[in-house]
């Protein structure tokens, strides 16, 4: 009795941490899968992804693909090079939302420690 479960008001999972989105007043209290999935953090990803791929590609496969030597394994490089910098800057993101959120309230058994008391 007494127990507080604090779960993610937009997909009911549980919490661990808390998020300051963009957008809002204050800091919303949603999953880290949410967080992630946010739209300004998803197109932050998409702009460097784009920026710091291309370059990365044309340093590193450029002369590959401009010889028309494109097999399976160039390709999948390509995709990782375009992949890896859309996942720093999410992760990056994620971490700066969590954060500025700054300490969250304490989980579910020490919210019912305080109720006993
Ligand atoms: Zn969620």
């Amino acid at each position: 009795m007494g127990e507080k479960v604090h779960l993610c008001p937009r997909c009911g999972r549980g919490l661990s941490a808390r998020f300051l989105l963009p957008g809002h007043s204050g800091a919303e209290r949603v999953c880290v899968i949410c967080a992630a999935g946010h739209r300004s953090f998803v197109h932050d990803g998409v702009r460097v992804s784009a920026v710091v791929g291309t370059l990365l590609t044309a340093v590193n496969q450029g002369q590959v693909l401009l010889a028309g030597d494109l097999t399976v394994s160039v390709a999948a490089r390509v995709l990782f090079t375009y992949a890896v910098p859309f996942a720093v800057s999410l992760f990056t993101s994620v971490h700066l939302c969590a954060a500025a959120a700054g300490p969250g309230e304490p989980p579910a058994e020490a919210a019912g420690e305080a109720d006993a008391s």
